[in-house]
């Protein structure tokens, strides 16, 4: 993957910020304000103490300690309206943020998902998206903050004296320019390679709970504990090492502030020797000097976090620009279901070459059967046929119009898939068959499930339709929730049925009844089976082999 750099990933980020552009002039006015407020609490009471030592007369005791009360509530209000502001600024993005990525995966599915990378995915979508409030509400405002809060310090500065306000800037920038700029370049592939690692310990884990049954059954539990344990090393190192960065990063700051306070207080000393400014100046500017890091501490530490804030921002914005394999078409002409042809199909989903040169016509109405070895490319077909996938070479025809020029909602709707794994959501059986058309009522899923031989079952429960099922379809047998898969099938009620091994999990008796729902209850539907069955075959009228790709 190419990597963009920092600034690129701010400037993409920000961009987001347009709409909201307002309310974040609104924080940075407010967290100026508050700043100098601040500054102005350690210039009241120095100048109290200047006041009672007798070396600066500056009005009475009792106005300066109103004025300290009344700056340092005004102080915490104004600190208050700032992050509220900046609150306001980033869930508000973090929502548009987080309808775009899944308006992104709508695209990029079912191929992202039939991909590898799961866990990294759902690391993206909460711990990755979480990680950009942080940004969003903690870092753009505190670079304008800081940038113009010592702005006007440098006005007053170079009004007493250019040497003062020249050495007053280079403490700035050495804090708030140079120290970040160090540090994120020291620790910039870090922050990634620990989003990237935080991402795979997720996959891992989620592949653990999965595969719990298997990790017991064949005694892995010690290896797989061992492996998990080492990524946990892995990724505990690398924020040792960030950490350490963030620890050089702050000692380094703070030895920046005293060398730059004291520095002043030199500059501003020597410069009264020369007759070149009153001792008020010395005072002022010192006391100034002192109190006036704030914002660009702010700036300076921002870095360490900003490392893996923009690298979960990386992670997002890759997510986002993310070209789909296949691209939703929309507003072509109403097409109508057809018969099938499939011209010369080259496909593969990486490197290895799945389907070659192969060619199959389906009639409209016409119920077939494919047959063939495992891995041979049958559930790729029906994948070709959905459109999860575009072909590399050939064409895929519905009566004269090739399937890419068909609306994307169309195909769906002249489609039923019913893959080999049948996957239910955390929901009654009702819900999860009702899943295949929106609004369905209680008799239309009752009607699929009799197709499915399902309804029986459903009934012998103690809450029928409304049992839950469990997450993943866990309390229900393979049978159960293959049947579930055709009973959606049923509802959807598309003139095309593609069945992919609809009675592996089936006995005889159910096998039977729903071979007869196919033949009787949707005499008039296309139906495309792919099946290592005999019994189910026979309910085909033309059974195709299917050899590497190649029919014969
Ligand atoms: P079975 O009878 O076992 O279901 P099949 O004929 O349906 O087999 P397919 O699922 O079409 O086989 O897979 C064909 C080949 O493509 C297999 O070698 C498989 O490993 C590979 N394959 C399937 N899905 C993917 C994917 N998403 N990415 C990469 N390779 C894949
Ligand atoms: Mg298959």
């Amino acid at each position: 993957m190419k990597r963009r750099g920092g600034i690129q990933i701010m400037g993409k980020l920000i961009g987001l910020i347009r709409p909201l552009l307002h309310v974040m002039a609104v924080a940075v006015l407010l967290g100026v304000a508050g700043y100098l407020c601040a500054i102005f609490l350690t210039v009241m009471a120095g100048a109290g103490i200047l006041n009672v030592m007798g070396l600066w007369k500056f009005g009475s005791l009792t106005a300066i300690f109103v004025c300290l009360v009344a700056a340092a509530v005004l102080r915490g209000i104004l600190h208050y309206g700032e992050q509220a502001c900046n609150h306001y600024i980033a869930f508000k993005l973090l929502a548009l943020i987080r309808h775009q990525v899944f308006a992104v995966l709508r695209k990029l599915c079912p191929a992202k998902l039939d991909g590898k990378d799961k866990g990294n995915l759902i690391s993206i979508i909460t711990s990755d998206i979480e990680l950009l409030e942080v940004f969003y509400a903690h870092t753009i405002s505190p670079i304008v903050i800081a940038v113009l809060t010592s702005l006007i310090m440098e006005i007053f500065f170079f009004k007493y004296h250019i040497l003062i306000g020249a050495f007053a800037l280079l403490g700035y920038l050495a804090i708030g320019v140079l120290v970040p700029v160090w540090n994120s370049k020291r620790g910039s592939d870090k922050g990634m390679e620990f989003r990237t690692k935080f991402g795979d310990l997720n996959s891992f884990v989620l592949d653990s709970l999965r595969g719990l049954d298997e990790t017991i059954q064949y005694g892995c539990g010690e290896k797989r504990e061992k492996q998990m344990s080492k990524k946990s090393c892995e990724l505990d190192e690398k924020q040792k090492y960030m950490k350490k960065l963030e620890g050089t990063q702050r000692g380094v700051t703070n030895v920046l502030i005293l060398i730059f306070s004291f520095g002043m207080l030199f500059l501003s000393t020597w410069l009264y020797q020369m007759g070149q400014m009153d001792f008020q100046g010395v005072l002022l500017c010192t006391i100034l000097m002192m109190s006036s890091f704030g914002p660009v501490v702010a700036l300076s530490s921002l870095s360490n976090n900003l490392m893996q804030t923009l690298a979960s921002g990386e992670r997002v914005l890759a997510l986002l620009e993310e070209e789909p394999r296949i691209e939703e078409v929309e507003n072509q002409p109403e097409a109508q279901f057809d018969s099938i042809t499939c011209e010369n199909l080259d496909f593969a989903y990486e490197e290895e070459q799945i389907l070659k040169n192969y060619s199959i016509s389906i009639s409209k109405g016409s119920r077939i059967g494919i047959h063939g070895k495992s891995g041979s490319g049958k559930s790729t077909l029906l994948k070709l046929l959905m459109r999860f996938y575009d072909v590399d070479g050939g064409k895929i025809q519905i009566g004269d119009r090739e399937i890419k020029t068909v609306n994307t909602r169309e195909l769906r709707n002249m489609e039923s898939y019913v893959t080999q794994e049948t996957c239910l959501f955390h929901d009654s059986i009702a819900n999860n068959i009702a899943v295949a058309k929106l609004g369905a009522s209680r008799e239309e899923v009752e009607e699929a499930a009799k197709k499915a031989s399902l309804h029986d079952f459903i009934m012998s429960l103690p809450q029928g339709y409304d049992t839950p099922v469990g997450e993943l379809g866990d309390t229900l047998s393979g049978g159960e929730k293959q049947r579930i898969g055709l009973a959606r099938a049923f509802l959807h009620d598309a003139p095309l049925l593609l069945l992919d091994e609809p009675t592996s999990n089936l006995d005889s008796l159910n096998e039977s009844i729903i071979l007869h729902s196919l033949k009787e209850k949707c005499g008039d539907k296309t139906v495309i089976l792919v099946s290592h069955r005999e019994s189910t075959m026979a309910a085909t009228q033309k059974v195709y082999q299917m050899d590497n790709g190649r029919i014969s």
